[in-house]
């Protein structure tokens, strides 16, 4: 939120904010009461965002657009991705692109922000606020099932809010999870798996981080009481575990309208009859806002599923902004002042 009586200042100024200057304004700490107040923002319909639409460039790469607004920053602004399959084979980021934030007061262009960077900030912030709010508290051993770009982000989350002692990692490729054991986890105990089943039944908190298209994981291969973050595979057609871990696990989500169009899981499991939409106990901000109970108890297993949102990356483009201007950051405000009738979420476009 900019003040006032520094806009005429900033005038004329855009700011472009690279990978390594974001983690240099930004810490995952930081991160983190910012995206509580946009989950809460999300759940009280204190924004504006259509779906997020893809269009395809060919059968392996697709453009991606995530435009909204978050009143309680001040500010608008659209995410364009580009989503290559070969990306990541070639060794570039997953969801390479730009963030162009704008002044919601006057319309200002601020600053252009590395989406790579900013999207794994934002969602491992987004995680552990969420197992912060659904996980036993007494949480000490956590999974890692995937060392891709959104592991080590995650790994730092857990660490800030979790009294960890003890880290199980899988890859699909043992050399990546040798090597994220090597550079990441030289201050803890860090065990590797053969397989996702080894890596998460000892855990009390499980990370699902991968582009798996089918289930890595089944239902038998968890135990009462974990707390599971399914983040990667965040795409209709692609499911990291099976209709059985979702059926007896209470479900909780980013979005509920995301979650029933685009959560591969739960769509698999409502089309094969498992389950119907209810099965959503609901969003993360509402369990923030107490409108809807966490978990009940410590024998329940619960699930977070994570399929990221633009308010989340407003939220931390916005924290951005202002340390890049050498702002203070403003308190996020306990009631949203709207200043214009928001309007209802638009219909899902598809690419
Ligand atoms: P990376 O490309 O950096 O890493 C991908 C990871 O997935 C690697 O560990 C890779 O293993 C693994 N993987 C790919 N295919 C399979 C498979 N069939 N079975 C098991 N593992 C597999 O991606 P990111 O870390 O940036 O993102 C990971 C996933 O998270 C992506 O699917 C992405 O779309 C999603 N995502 C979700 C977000 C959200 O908000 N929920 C935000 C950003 C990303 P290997 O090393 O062997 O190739």
């Amino acid at each position: 939120m900019i003040r006032d009586e520094d806009r005429p200042q900033l005038r004329s100024t855009m700011f472009l904010i690279g990978a390594e200057e974001l983690g240099g304004l930004v810490t995952i700490e930081a991160a983190m009461p910012a995206i509580e107040q946009a989950m809460r923002d999300l759940s009280q319909d204190e924004y504006i965002a259509p779906q997020r639409w893809t269009m395809a460039l060919d059968r392996t790469a697709k453009m991606g657009f995530m435009p909204g607004a978050l009143p309680s920053v001040g500010q608008f602004g659209i995410k364009v991705l580009s989503l290559f399959d070969a990306a990541s084979r070639g060794d570039l980021p997953s969801h390479q692109g730009v963030m162009l934030l704008f002044d919601m007061n006057d319309g200002r262009p601020l600053c252009a922000l590395d989406a790579a960077a900013l999207t794994s900030l934002r969602t491992a912030a987004a995680t552990a606020i969420a197992t912060r709010a659904l996980a036993r508290p007494d949480s000490e051993t956590l999974a890692i099932i995937g060392c891709g770009d959104l592991a080590q982000p995650h790994l730092a989350a857990m660490k800030s809010i979790l009294p960890l002692r003890r880290v199980f990692i899988w890859n699909r490729t043992r050399e990546r999870a040798e090597w994220f054991a090597e550079h990441h986890g030289k201050d803890m105990d860090v065990i590797l798996c053969d397989t996702p089943a080894d890596t998460v039944r000892d855990a009390d908190v499980v990370c699902t981080l991968t582009s798996a298209r089918a289930p890595i994981l089944s239902g038998e291969d968890f135990r009462p009481g974990q707390h599971i973050n399914l983040v990667g595979s965040s795409v209709a057609e692609a499911r990291e575990v099976d209709g059985a871990t979702i059926a007896r696990s209470r479900y909780f989500v980013d979005s509920r309208s995301h979650a029933l169009s685009q959560a591969g899981e739960l769509r698999d499991a409502i089309e094969r009859g498992l389950l119907g939409e209810d099965h959503i106990s609901g969003e993360i901000g509402e369990v923030l806002t107490g409108r809807v109970g966490g978990r009940q108890n410590a024998e329940e297993t619960t699930i977070y599923k994570s399929l990221g949102h633009v308010v989340q990356d407003l939220a931390v483009a916005n924290l951005a902004y202002t340390a890049a201007i050498g702002l203070p950051a403003m308190p996020p405000p306990q009631t949203v002042r709207q200043t214009f009738p928001l309007p209802r979420p638009g219909p899902f476009v598809a690419g």
